[in-house]
């Protein structure tokens, strides 16, 4: 293991019942690293994940964080799906200390660091609005938000535009790199989005159908910071040729 490599996962598999949902499976996430992982739906992408925050035990395999075995372990991951789970009765600063209000008291520093967050990440002004009053893309910034003031490293986002509409998504996608970079985190992206897992990544994973595996580790030759022309670059075209017939069952 390189000093560098946040997550490692070595030969987890986990089955529900007669569904492989996940062949044992390894691999190693570098710090700071934007990995994305594509793959058709149902070939385990979600359970992987659920394996690495601890909430799903895996039949077999390590997971490691740092260094130190986690397995089975939750509380050590930031983790975000498509649906924003916003409390509707919390204002947007109350939603952004969800995490604290679960597990302690809220504290006039909890306030402060979501204000921070929210004015630093363009949701300053809707501070004491409600969700309801919210477009889905700023839902999206709050439920990311709650997710980074929790302070852990890794931040795995389960298809977290995947309800957008495309002019969003893409707004989306700019601030994601934009406060991805600003943070320091390393996150883990799952998408069924091509053009998204390439715009956004350094490395793409590409799974297989059921019974899910990784079946190509793939380089992001893509120069950063990406903006509009990344998305016609000849690398962009490239790589996404090369991931669609992985997908759809050519060679790479
Ligand atoms: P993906 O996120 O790639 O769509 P999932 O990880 O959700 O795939 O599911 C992989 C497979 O495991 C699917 O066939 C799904 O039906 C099955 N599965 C997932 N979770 C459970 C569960 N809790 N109980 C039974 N089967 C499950």
């Amino acid at each position: 293991m390189s000093p560098s490599t946040l997550l490692q996962l070595r030969d987890v598999g986990k089955a529900f019942a007669e569904t492989v949902a996940l062949e044992p499976t390894s691999l190693s996430i570098e710090e700071g690293s934007f990995v994305a992982i594509v793959g058709p739906s149902g070939c385990g992408k979600s359970t992987l994940f659920n394996v690495i925050a601890g909430l799903t035990a895996p039949d077999s395999g390590e997971v490691r964080l740092s260094g130190q075995v986690v397995t089975g372990a939750t509380g050590h991951v930031g983790y975000m799906l498509q649906k924003d789970l916003l409390v509707p009765w919390r204002t947007v600063q109350d939603n952004i200390t969800m995490a604290a209000r679960l597990t302690r008291r809220v504290t006039d520093d909890d306030r402060r660091e979501a204000r921070r967050v929210a004015e630093q990440y363009g949701l300053g002004e809707f501070l004491r609005h409600y969700p309801s009053a919210l477009s889905g893309g700023m839902r999206q910034r709050v439920a990311f938000m709650r997710t980074l003031v929790t302070h852990q490293s890794l931040l795995l986002l389960d298809e977290p535009f995947g309800a957008l509409d495309a002019q969003t998504r893409l707004e989306m996608q700019q601030w994601l790199l934009q406060v991805w970079k600003e943070t320091g985190r390393t996150v883990l992206f799952i998408t069924h989005d091509v053009d998204e897992s390439i715009f956004l990544s350094d490395r793409i994973l590409v799974m297989s159908p059921r019974p899910g595996r990784v079946i190509a580790d793939l380089e992001n030759p893509l120069e950063r910071p990406r903006d509009l022309d990344s998305l016609t670059d000849p690398k962009f075209i490239e790589l996404k040729s090369r991931v669609m017939h992985l997908l759809h069952g050519g060679a790479a």
